[in-house]
């Protein structure tokens, strides 16, 4: 079974709404400080374009209030920089639904492309509100979702719009994501290593849950070690704990025993005095941390472990960060961890990095493209690497 995607069809003459993700950093001065996400729209709006259609992009920006216009959430500037890109000026609808955005879309010509305002300064965009998506999918004659980081959550652009369209097609961004995370990840080659960092337990319980019984090997890093450790009755001193789930951490250290998956926790951690880069720090194995110190990284007996499972493996897939990444003194867990993922690509590997705190630190190591595929979704990565259906995806019409 495989996905319907804009390249199986021929949008010629057809008007096409597409959900693309333009929410980008914006700063006070209205200038977009990263376009990313505009650049990565282009291949799917171009392909619709060169086979003779025209484009009707719709999205949301940043977390307006639902109940009209704010000009700090407008989509004004991505109409500049999308016009700059693609070489062409770009028509603008100052409401997504309505009698303006009704007609400009009727009167767009072949090669046209039309952005519309916020998504969100409407409430029924994130209610799902059936009426809304009504008007939404009265713009257009063709319907492709392109935006992965909102495909988990069942909106009216990304959802109730799809009651509409007898086709839901899947843009190019969107179909890279999937045949990662959802196609490959299935069906992994073996073995299969999943690293889990991260501050919480309680964000990862699924995700764990989930890979216990599909993986080879499970890595668990991050500020979530010492809750395993308390359960394990070690002094964990000031580190990062959530209390309340240390029963599950017991529950988990049980489950796995039984799952035979190999589950590696750090045997080693640096320790600091505060939660400061400058604090004075130093290594310790995970049953020696005394009262009053703080565990902020593994240590590099775990990161040699870790890094020797990780090379050995066929399909890598890695989320959250190690340590506090964020200061230096503290990432070299994390960077040691994102290069022996490289490594493993470079053997051949498939290794996906999802969302999150671990995509900032492939990128600021500069290791983006040494990793197979690093997600653009932070919450959609996480729930399908925990087995969830996501409501839009869910949607997406199959190839006949
Ligand atoms: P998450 O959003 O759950 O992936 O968590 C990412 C955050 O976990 C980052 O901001 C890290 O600084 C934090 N983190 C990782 N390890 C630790 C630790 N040992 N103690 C406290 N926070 C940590």
């Amino acid at each position: 079974m495989s996905r319907l995607t804009v390249k199986d069809v021929n949008f010629r003459k057809r008007r096409t709404l597409i959900r693309v993700d333009f929410n980008v950093p914006i700063d006070a001065n209205g200038n977009i400080t990263n376009d990313f996400r505009i650049v990565s729209s282009l291949p799917t709006i171009k392909k619709i374009l060169d086979d003779g259609g025209s484009v009707i992009c719709m999205s949301h920006l940043g977390r307006p209030k639902g109940s009209g216009y704010e000009e700090a959430f407008s989509l004004k500037p991505v109409r500049e920089r999308l016009s700059q890109l693609l070489e062409t000026p770009v028509l603008f609808a100052s409401d997504c639904v309505g009698p303006e955005a009704l007609k400009l879309a009727r009167e767009l010509k072949p090669g046209q492309v039309l952005l519309l305002e916020n998504l969100r300064f409407h409430k029924e965009e994130k209610d799902n509100d059936p009426a809304f998506a009504q008007k939404l999918a009265s713009l257009a004659d063709a319907y492709v979702n392109d935006a992965f980081g909102t495909s988990h959550r069942a909106h009216a652009s990304t959802a109730g719009v799809c009651d509409h369209f007898e086709q839901i097609i899947s843009g190019l961004l969107l179909e890279k994501e999937l045949i990662y995370l959802k196609d490959k990840l299935e069906d992994p080659l073996h073995p299969y290593t999943a690293i889990l960092g991260g501050a919480k337990i309680s964000g990862k319980i699924d995700t764990i849950r989930h890979l216990m019984n599909k993986v080879d090997n499970l890595i668990i890093g991050g500020g979530m070690i010492f809750t395993f450790f308390k359960a394990k009755g070690y002094e964990i001193g000031a580190s990062l704990v959530e209390e309340d789930k240390v029963e599950l951490a017991k529950e988990i250290l049980e489950a796995v025993k039984d799952s035979g998956v190999n589950f590696l926790l750090p045997l080693d951690v640096v320790i600091a005095e505060a939660f400061e880069n400058d604090a004075p720090s130093s290594i310790v194995d995970v049953d020696e941390i005394k009262p009053g110190q703080i565990g902020l990284d593994i240590g590099p007996r775990s990161v040699r472990l870790f890094a020797d499972v990780i090379r050995k493996s066929n399909t890598v897939l890695w989320n959250g960060p190690m340590g506090v990444f964020e200061m230096p003194n503290f990432a070299k867990g994390t960077e040691m961890v994102c290069a022996a993922v490289a490594e493993a690509t470079a053997n051949g590997a498939i290794t996906v990095v999802g969302g999150g705190d671990s995509v900032s630190a492939v990128k600021k190591l500069g290791f983006s493209d040494k990793i197979s595929h690093v997600s653009t979704g932070g919450g959609a990565s996480l729930e399908l690497i925990s087995g969830l259906k996501l409501p839009a995806v869910e949607k997406i019409s199959e190839k006949s």
